[in-house]
């Protein structure tokens, strides 16, 4: 397992339980897929690998389902760019989530989530309300070139 997301399962069903949710046995499968892949997986991607390690043929609005739960609670996050899902590597016990900056590589699609620093993200609230609009996916992303393609 990637060591990034060792406590990935811990803290899912920490949060889970301190907010009275359910880590259902088809979301904590997603999750374990997404913290096994070590990198983005479209919606797709999932279905066919929760197929072939659970024999089991999943629906794929079962997998958008489980998604969607695991996006709402920042456990795991959906990138706009590529329109994919990667696990959450910087959730901690007890701690909200703050905006991320998420690093995905243009060439081999990799991604790092590096947290923001507050003050920047209070920045980027102010500035979007001053135009009137509010923040709907709270965080960045940055399409670069990482270090092993460079
Ligand atoms: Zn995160
Ligand atoms: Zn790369």
């Amino acid at each position: 397992m990637n060591r990034r997301f060792v406590n990935l399962l811990a803290v899912a069903k920490d949060k889970c339980d301190s907010d009275g949710l359910r880590l259902t046995e088809k979301r904590k499968r997603v999750l374990n897929l997404l913290i096994d892949a070590q990198a983005p997986l479209s919606a797709y991607e999932i279905k066919d690998m929760f197929t072939t390690r659970y024999s089991e043929d999943v629906k794929p609005m079962t997998i958008y389902r489980a998604l969607e739960f695991l996006t709402e609670t920042d456990l795991v996050h959906k990138l706009n760019l590529n329109n994919k899902f990667v696990a959450c590597s910087q959730a901690k016990c007890c701690e909200h989530h703050g905006y991320s900056q998420f690093l995905i590589c243009v060439q081999c699609g990799s991604v790092e989530e590096v947290a923001i620093d507050p003050i920047i993200s209070e920045n980027l609230v102010k500035q979007a309300k001053n135009l009137g609009c509010d923040i709907v996916t709270p965080h960045l992303e940055v399409a670069c070139i990482c270090k092993h393609c460079k």
